[in-house]
């Protein structure tokens, strides 16, 4: 049996987003000092990443040359706020975020080289409110879209499935392929609720109309809500496009006790939601998932609900 991998770098840590921000590096340290203790830790190879000379090259891929420069030149001049929001940086988080991506390009590297079947980042910053050409909620460079193309690109995947879990709608994964037929994007969300995106009418548009798909979620959505609409919606769209590659925007931030949302998930429903997706993987992608972290602001249920999620991925 193939190990899961885990990507990860101690330099993560170092992009600082201030005293009392939720996205802060407690949140890896609390994973990874958790999954150390548990006994899943023999089945993990834990992998730490380098950082790639042409990562921005392929940060290009989906965002614009403006954005690049905009998050370079900001962080140097030792701007602290790069938007309107909350998405705060230090001196160091151009180059966390570069890591970030270059963490998740090593994952897709050594899923495509048959290293490994299963790859869970964790990563910081997260990428899914990142759009093409702005920085958002957290989120500089879109992590998950940059893997996408790279794996197309690299290695001849035609079809890219991405499953956002996340309980924010995934505004920048769904802008950056709004129009692309090639990525299926799947949102589950709570909703009406930040970014304020993510209505079941947003589609796609032209060529990539019908390849985006939201299914907002009430407040209050428990466990059953969503394998009801995992077993019933998720999983029939993904039989229907037969993904060569899968990528999940794992966030854990619909968990029950998250502070920012309103779910009532406990961390069952994320080995429950793992297995499904996986499933789907056995069938057409060889179990070829990269998972990459995006929210889950509660330390204990966020180490806890990944441990769900990695349990799942190494049974399989
Ligand atoms: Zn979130």
């Amino acid at each position: 049996m193939k190990k899961v991998g885990l990507i990860y770098h101690e330099d993560y840590l170092k992009h600082d987003t201030g005293v009392g921000h939720p996205e802060r590096k407690e949140r890896l340290v609390a994973i990874v000092e958790h999954l150390k203790k548990s006994n899943l830790s023999e089945k993990i190879e834990w992998i730490s990443p380098k950082l790639r000379n042409d990562v921005e090259k392929w940060i290009l891929k989906v965002h614009q040359p403006s954005h690049l420069e905009f998050v370079r030149t900001s962080i140097l001049k030792g701007i602290r706020l790069l938007d309107f929001g909350d998405t705060y940086v230090s001196k160091d988080s151009f180059d966390v975020a570069l890591l970030a991506v270059s963490g998740v390009l090593e994952g897709v590297d050594k899923i495509f080289k048959g290293e490994l079947d299963k790859i869970f980042c964790a990563v910081r910053p997260p990428g899914h409110h990142a759009e093409s050409r702005r920085v958002m909620g957290f989120c500089l460079f879109n992590n998950v879209a940059v893997a996408g193309r790279y794996a197309q690109e690299t290695y001849g995947v035609e079809k890219v499935a991405i499953i956002d879990w996340d309980v924010h709608h995934g505004n920048g994964t769904q802008e950056i392929f709004y129009e692309d037929p090639s990525v299926l994007y799947i949102s589950l969300h709570q909703y009406p609720f930040y970014p304020g995106t993510g209505s079941r009418e947003e589609k796609g548009s032209g060529k990539g109309y019908g390849f985006t798909l939201n299914f907002p979620m009430p407040a209050g959505s428990n466990d059953e809500d969503y394998l009801k609409i995992f077993g019933n919606e998720v999983s029939p769209a993904l039989e229907k496009f037969q993904p060569e590659f899968i990528i999940i925007s794992a966030g854990f931030d619909a968990h029950q006790d998250d502070p920012l949302a309103g779910m009532k998930l406990t961390e069952e429903a994320f080995k429950m939601m793992t297995k499904l997706t996986n499933e789907i993987a056995l069938k057409f992608s060889q179990g070829k998932i990269l998972s990459v972290l995006e929210g889950g602001y509660n330390l204990e249920a966020l180490a806890r609900s990944v441990e769900n999620h990695l349990m799942a991925l190494v049974e399989m």
